[in-house]
């Protein structure tokens, strides 16, 4: 195969654009391990990506895409050989290293890890990137100390990728549930996947109090700016906010009410650079306490061939749960 399909993101003189292309293997950057990409997903960066939205790509032409399964076809890596399946998110990948939206990938060997064994390909697309930062958030809100006899767990997004994985995780757990969302018609899909109490998103919207009444001890915080403020404010006394997302907004409006007065935390989570340790704990957690049912409930799976308009749907907050991309 000396040139396979791929979407390609370029910018010249006609502004940005995407679109698929046939790309040449000798084009592939630098790396130590080959793979044959079988699955992708749409995550909300991608949709940054495909649209231009936010300055995400840093080197043109991109292949887009955060992350892919696939299986070795060449390594000169001493951990991997020809025919091991390997997962792959971030590290750059679809930002500034030619990504997943493609049939092959060219990559660090250092940056992959084992598909779990758990886990089929298109499950561990399923849960994607999106997926893996939930899991990287709960383990912080433990980490921190918190368990669900502390109280409610909160989670913002809800109906998006990370909120969706998120509430599934936290309620297998055992904690309850509050799930903030702009789409009440999806209560039935939020309390199928483990949430207790659906709350409106516009009541986290408005700017509030720096502080107010406590209500939850956790919390998984997608959307930052103003919501994430009053999540803030609305925290139980040692209680923390893992904040991974931006999708309402890149400011934080907050005081450091919440910090001084009751001792919450604010814990970040990053996944694109997370060290392979964490990554393979996020993965072994996510294999064993997601439910494979609630899985397959907020999975939707779509051919390479729609990738695209999928993207630009994910910035518009009309994707529900998480999208496979079924690639090779
Ligand atoms: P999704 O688009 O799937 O989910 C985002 C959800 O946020 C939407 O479904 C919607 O939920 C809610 N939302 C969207 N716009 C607004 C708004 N203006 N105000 C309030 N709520 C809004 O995206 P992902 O789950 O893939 O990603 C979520 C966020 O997390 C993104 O900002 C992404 O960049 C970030 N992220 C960060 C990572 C990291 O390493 N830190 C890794 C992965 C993602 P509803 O309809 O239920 O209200």
């Amino acid at each position: 195969m000396a040139t396979f399909r791929a979407v390609v993101v370029d910018k010249g003189e006609q502004g940005y654009g995407c679109g698929f292309r046939d790309f040449d293997e000798a084009d592939l950057m630098d790396g130590d391990v080959t793979v044959r990409v079988t699955h992708s997903t749409v995550n909300y960066k991608d949709g940054l990506a495909i649209t231009g939205k936010a300055p995400v790509v840093r080197r043109f032409p991109m292949i887009p895409g955060i992350d892919f399964a696939g299986v070795v076809e060449s390594s000169s890596h001493p951990d991997w050989k020809a025919g091991d399946e390997v997962v792959l998110d971030g590290w750059g990948t679809g930002e500034t290293h030619l990504g997943a939206y493609a049939q092959k990938a060219r990559v660090k060997g250092d940056w992959l890890i084992p598909r779990p064994a758990g886990l089929s390909p298109a499950e561990c697309m399923a849960i994607g990137t999106a997926g893996y930062t939930a899991a990287l958030a709960v383990i912080a809100l433990e980490k921190h100390g918190l368990t669900p006899d502390k109280g409610p767990a909160v989670v913002t997004g809800a109906a998006g990728g990370v909120g969706s994985v998120a509430i599934a995780l936290l309620s297998k757990l055992g904690w309850r549930v509050i799930a903030s969302t702009g789409r009440p018609e999806e209560a039935d899909y939020l309390k199928g996947l483990g949430a207790a109490e659906i709350i409106d998103r516009n009541e986290l919207s408005a700017p509030g109090k720096p502080l107010a009444k406590e209500r939850w001890a956790a919390g998984v915080d997608s959307v930052g700016s103003t919501t994430l403020a009053n999540l803030l404010a609305q925290t139980r006394y040692n209680g923390a906010i893992a904040a991974c997302g931006l999708a309402g907004g890149m400011d934080l409006p907050s005081s450091v009410a919440p910090f001084i007065l009751r001792g919450v935390a604010l814990l970040g989570v990053d996944s694109v650079m997370a060290a392979k340790e964490r990554r393979l704990e996020a993965w072994s957690r996510l294999d064993r306490d997601l439910d494979r049912a609630k899985l397959a409930s907020l999975t939707t799976t779509i051919p390479f061939d729609k990738v695209i308009e999928t993207g630009k749907a994910i910035l518009d907050g009309t994707v529900r749960g998480r999208v496979v991309v079924e690639i090779g």
